[in-house]
């Protein structure tokens, strides 16, 4: 995804996506919506009580009447709470958008950008490009040296 992002400040691709962040919004769930969700629990109801029934009859693992009993009423309890639960949920959360926090690399400028917005516009500064490129070009070879003299050190040390 970064690959393609072009930093608005000087036109360079070294970009680093720090955050990406979801946005929410709460929906209103229509009468209608909510009776069909109602519905489609309902007629689940008889195979979770033939599914109870089994369960009561069959798992020989209980070990008294009273757990059967518990595990297969839970069972219908559940579908009977799905049921009464989809005619009260009014609104739902859902995502709307995302949220790019991005940094670029080169100029170090750092912008944000929401899904569904125009992208920002763009100004090539092949200056703070070329800046940017001799600075990390110098943090590397100085990374660089740093891990050769750390090597250097470790070496010595094992000599001894
Ligand atoms: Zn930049």
């Amino acid at each position: 995804m970064s690959d393609q992002v072009q930093c608005p400040n000087c036109g360079g691709y070294k970009i680093k996506t720090v955050e990406v962040k979801n946005i929410f919004a709460e929906r209103a769930i229509s009468l209608d919506e909510r009776k069909q969700r109602a519905i489609a629990f309902l007629k689940m109801l008889p195979a979770s009580i033939v599914l109870a029934v089994i369960s009561f009859f069959s798992i020989k693992t209980f070990d008294s009447i009273m757990s059967a009993y518990f595990c297969s009423s839970s069972i219908i309890v559940v579908a009977l709470f799905l049921i009464l639960a989809s005619m009260y949920t009014k609104t739902e959360r859902v995502r709307t958008g995302q949220i790019y926090n991005y940094y670029c690399y080169l100029c170090g400028y750092k912008w944000s950008w929401e899904t569904g917005t125009p992208l920002p516009k763009v100004d090539v500064r092949p200056d703070l490009i070329l800046a940017g490129e001799q600075r990390l070009k110098e943090e590397r070879e100085q990374d660089a040296a740093a891990h050769e003299a750390a090597e250097n050190a470790l070496r010595r040390g094992g000599l001894r």
